[in-house]
């Protein structure tokens, strides 16, 4: 019984197209997929829906929600976008994510999720060689996710630790790093977000485990927030990449429970319920 809710496709930076991601869904098994292009931004729009595309996104989007739903098909599409802090709001969705790539700096955009060389370079450009002063500038923005996009859902909230695997660049463990994402969790919680656990630096080989880190997420389940496990799958072959990981790592963080979206708003599902048929029948031999 499972949703996956955050992907991409030709409309935006991903390889397959709605139609194909939507069928490959439905061959997984899948209760609830939703598509979430990257919104239109005016400042680099290399990787989101071009601004005169967006109506045919959510036209073609919405198209194959009422096919599916004409032809009683086992998936139940919702439509959606991936918001980032700096992109045009966009209207008329069933859900948003919300979302921060760039980071903002003397008038620059910078983004945070393009290549270490590029991370490594705005550091030193910007932030005077300090990793910490960086991550702190990456979470203020984090929190004013809420207010700016109007999001239902906090997308990949430590993305920038992307390219830190092995802490490479900073420590996840330093309270130099913990005391801003800490305080910026609790106000998410506060304000009734449901966070992500994303698996899509997995799939792409950048981390063993995914978004939040493991410290976060047991801060998360003590704050008493909400959790919805999301692949981030920029193809079809991406759809559901790591979810019994997922699911593991919000056990060991102490959740029972994830949720699906559906159309009536979000539902909260056991975690045992969420995971594959075969990995439960094999917890419970
Ligand atoms: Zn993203
Ligand atoms: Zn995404």
């Amino acid at each position: 019984m499972r949703g996956d809710y955050h992907t991409h496709s030709i409309f935006d930076d991903g390889k397959n197209t709605l139609l194909e991601m939507a069928e490959a869904a439905e061959e997984k098994g899948l209760l609830y997929f939703g598509f979430s292009g990257h919104a239109s931004q005016s400042f680099d729009e290399s990787f989101c829906i071009k601004r005169n595309r967006f109506r045919e996104y959510l036209r073609e989007a919405r198209d194959i929600q009422a096919l599916f739903e004409q032809e009683g098909r086992r998936t139940e599409i919702l439509v959606g976008v991936e918001q980032d802090l700096f992109s045009e709001p966009a209207r008329g969705l069933d859900y948003t994510i919300g979302s921060v790539h760039f980071l903002k700096q003397e008038g620059d955009y910078l983004c945070i999720d393009e290549s270490p060389e590029k991370l490594e370079w705005i550091v030193s450009e910007y932030f005077g060689g300090n990793w910490y002063r960086m991550t702190d500038a990456y979470f203020d923005l984090v929190a004013k996710l809420p207010e700016k996009t109007g999001c239902d859902i906090i997308g990949h909230f430590d993305l920038v630790t992307k390219f830190n695997e092995g802490n490479r660049f900073f420590d996840e463990t330093d309270p130099r790093y913990l005391r801003r994402a800490g305080e910026v969790l609790e106000y998410l919680v506060q304000q009734s977000m449901v966070l992500e656990v994303n698996t899509g630096a997995m799939a792409r080989g950048y981390r063993n485990t995914p978004y939040p880190r493991e410290g976060l997420l047991g801060l998360l389940y003590v704050l008493g927030g909400e959790i919805m496990i999301n692949s981030d799958a920029h193809s079809r072959e991406g759809i559901c990449f790591g979810f019994d990981e997922a699911c593991q790592a919000a056990r060991s963080a102490g959740f029972t429970c994830t949720n699906l979206l559906t159309r009536n708003g979000f539902a909260r599902i056991g975690l045992g319920c969420f995971e594959e048929p075969r990995l439960r029948a094999l917890m419970w031999t």
